[in-house]
């Protein structure tokens, strides 16, 4: 007898090896079946077939049933999941739970039913006015299907009553009644005008050529287009989407966050209006009715064009033709919960499996990206000019160590920039303030000469430990003590630096009293729709000024905002990410793109204390290319992604020496695994070094083959067999440690 890994459904996490008796049929990967569970019935999901070890052979409980005759995974997304298991070091359960929602696999949310009156025969006048005399109500039935030129239509449209007045036609031979599934759809209510096709420009159309020419190559590459804000990406998609569906495929569609990129959804199910069914919008805030609808939608061809944040390469569409990802350098693609994938990554390997094309599009594309197409491996199409003429809006930047000073210190608001706001305030124009904030207040900064702690060896900024009263690099390991005084300038008012987006909202209060300000920022986002809602507010111009993190940043676009301010760049600037100027720089340049999208032009103010560094500038010249190739360079001079990888072991207990004292021993034993020229620090408190009551200590490790550091991480943690008191967390290609 065969053995089935199973995924219990249920409370608790449930991985049980089960035997598969002929009977049951032909259970594969990805089929649902009955098992025994103590002594009731469960359902689960199989996992991975094998021939069970001998001791175990006759002691493996027996599958009961199997459910589903066809997988409901198809061994393509088999093979990423396992694939994603096992090169980010997480059990195959777990991704299959991503592939697999919880609404799916237990059914509990099944297919709501309603009562539908089809019209049968229609009656003829004489028919109709003899009803009207006797049976009025059912004479008006009638009646709606001819004057509403419609077919069917749901019972409950009819009122109370409507169910006997329906047995009365039905008997008669007019109509028939029929149980019907509802789709719940997540934008019912929801009215979208159909958009015809635009005349492309000669930059897009070599573009599309481009990913048809893809479509069809037997060997493919991923296509990166990188095309400045408003450069008509999105036509390109619209267009791309449209042949593919046209040629019996299906196309997916991955956006940052669906909650902050309404517009790209609205344009999407515009221009496919006519097929009201075919585009599906997955999201995380979907009830479990909607997400089981849009899933099977989508699973069953119903649905052929699939919108959709990280989570959504996991969409179970068939005939896979095209995976676009928008914005492909956000950082919202990592996942930074169990399992830590990579959407963008992992939808370039599933188009790689599908054998179908990818476009990866970007103002600012990941240097991963550039990198790649740089030596080759993604074929590069460059959008150079906006589409709507505009020019690129001024940007100006504003050295706080001497625009910012006033008799009580530093300012959040320098004088230049409240001016500016007042201008564009009374002339009627809209603000956004954008508060660059990423993590927390960790690194240090002197706001005298803008001088921040580095590390000598990785160049990155230092960490402050506060219980230790040491400043550490997360990345070598380099540890030193915070200066009293700042090393260049010798001024004593070096400290950590940051402020909260709360914090401002009060002081914009006060500085503009007339002004309506509505504040955006990760604790609203969390109310559904609140962000939907104040965006549309925005556009109304029922707000003045927007306040927001870099979530507000991505792809907007409000006519009447001309003036974007940026209230601390250096924030995001100045903390242990390899990544942090990068992300700045993107920042930065779809901010400014925001500005003077209508016929306004537009201006974006930048205040900081670091004002010749790279990402502002080359922000300021609108200059992405250049950007590249120096970040590129520094990025290979000290070893840091793309031209490595890192992963980061986490330890967490509720017991801080025991964390402390087991991740030393996992660092001892970790220097012998490590093959090299891989390296590692030494075990460190993490970034934060105590939540939800537990401790979390960490060792980085980096080298030029994830997979290898994330197989040694695994065998390290298996081999170490951890206490209960104690969990351990890899994350590979770590964006923040
Ligand atoms: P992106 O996605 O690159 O930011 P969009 O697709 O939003 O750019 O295009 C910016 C603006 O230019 C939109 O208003 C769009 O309707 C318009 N646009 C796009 N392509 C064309 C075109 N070929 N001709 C005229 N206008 C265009
Ligand atoms: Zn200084
Ligand atoms: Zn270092």
């Amino acid at each position: 007898m065969q053995a089935a890994r199973i995924l219990v459904d249920g409370q608790s996490d449930l991985v049980l090896d089960y035997g598969i008796p002929p009977e049951a049929g032909d259970v594969k990967p990805g089929c649902r079946v009955q098992v025994p569970l103590r002594n009731r019935t469960a359902t689960g999901t199989v996992l991975t077939l094998s021939e069970p070890a001998p001791a175990w052979k006759d002691r493996l409980k027996p599958i009961l049933k199997l459910i589903d005759p066809e997988p409901l995974i198809s061994p393509v997304m088999m093979n990423l999941a396992s694939w994603a298991a096992d090169y980010y070091s997480v059990a195959l359960d777990q991704m299959i739970r991503c592939l697999l929602p919880e609404t799916v696999r237990q059914e509990n949310t099944a297919e709501k039913m309603r009562k539908m009156v089809y019209l049968e025969k229609t009656p003829a006048r004489e028919e109709l006015d003899a009803l009207y005399r006797k049976a009025p109500r059912q004479a008006q039935m009638l009646d709606y299907f001819s004057s509403a030129k419609q077919q069917s239509a749901p019972l409950a449209a009819f009122g109370a009553g409507a169910l006997n007045v329906a047995r009365s036609l039905e008997a008669k031979g007019f109509i028939s009644l029929k149980e019907e599934a509802v789709h719940r759809d997540p934008s019912t209510g929801e009215q979208f005008v159909p958009t015809q096709p635009m005349k492309l420009n000669s930059q897009q159309q070599k573009a599309l050529e481009e990913i048809t020419a893809m479509c069809a190559a037997e060997r493919k590459k991923p296509v990166l287009l990188q095309g400045v804000t408003g450069s008509g990406k999105t036509e390109v998609y619209l267009q791309a989407v449209s042949q593919i569906v046209k040629s019996g495929k299906s196309a997916l569609i991955m956006v940052p966050e669906i909650s902050l990129t309404p517009q790209t959804v609205q344009r999407f199910k515009s221009r496919f209006a006519e097929l009201p069914s075919s585009v599906a919008v997955l999201h995380s805030l979907l009830s479990d009715g909607e997400r089981f609808d849009e899933w099977h939608a989508i699973r069953s061809g119903k649905a052929r064009i699939v919108i959709g944040p990280r989570s959504a390469v996991f969409a179970p569409l068939q005939n896979l033709g095209l995976v676009i990802v928008d914005e492909e350098h956000d950082a919202s693609y990592k996942q930074e919960s169990s399992p830590r994938y990579h959407g963008r990554d992992l939808a370039v390997l599933r188009a790689h499996l599908e054998n179908c094309a990818v476009l990866l599009g970007s103002a600012t594309p990941s240097l991963e990206s550039i990198h790649n197409a740089l030596i080759g491996k993604y074929s590069l199409v460059k959008l150079t000019e906006r589409a709507d003429g505009q020019q690129l809006p001024l940007i100006r930047i504003l050295d706080m160590k001497t625009e910012g000073r006033n008799k009580s210190g530093p300012n959040v608001i320098s004088e230049r920039l409240r001016m500016s706001i007042d201008r564009r305030l009374d002339k009627g124009e809209q603000v956004i303030l954008l508060l660059n904030r990423r993590g927390f207040a960790r690194s240090i900064q002197c706001p005298d000469c803008g001088h921040v702690v580095t590390c000598l060896h990785c160049s990155l900024p230092l960490t402050y430990h506060r219980t230790e009263d040491r400043l550490m690099c997360h990345l070598c390991g380099f540890k030193a003590l915070p200066p009293r005084s700042c090393p260049e300038c010798r001024s004593a008012n070096i400290l950590l630096q940051g402020y909260g987006t709360q914090k401002v909202e009060e002081l914009l209060r006060r500085t503009f009293p007339a002004a309506r300000i509505t504040r955006v920022d990760a604790d609203v986002a969390r109310r559904k729709n609140a962000v939907r809602t104040i965006l549309n507010q925005f556009r109304a111009h029922k707000i003045d000024i927007l306040l927001g993190t870099q979530m507000i940043a991505k792809g907007l676009d409000f006519p009447n905002v001309t003036l974007v301010g940026v209230l601390n760049a250096d924030l995001g600037l100045h903390i242990p990410d390899p990544r942090a100027g990068e992300r700045t720089f993107q920042l930065l340049t779809q901010v400014a793109g925001r500005a003077g999208r209508g016929d306004l032009s537009g201006e974006v103010i930048i205040q900081t204390f670091t004002p010749q560094s790279p990402s502002l500038q080359y922000a300021r010249h609108h200059d992405t290319d250049g950007f590249a190739a120096q970040e590129l360079e520094m990025r290979r001079t000290f070893d840091l992604p793309p031209f490595t990888h890192i992963a980061v072991l986490t330890i967490r207990s509720q017991h801080e020496s025991m964390a402390e004292f087991a991740t030393q021993t996992l660092a001892a034993r970790l220097r012998g695994m490590l093959p090299p020229p891989a390296t590692m620090t030494d075990p460190m408190p993490a970034p934060i070094p105590r939540a939800h009551g537990q401790f979390r200590f960490q060792i980085t490790v980096k080298g030029p083959s994830a997979r290898i550091l994330s197989r040694t991480l695994r065998k390290l943690v298996q081999e170490a067999g951890l206490g209960e008191d104690l969990t351990a967390v890899i994350d590979v290609d770590a964006m923040s440690f």
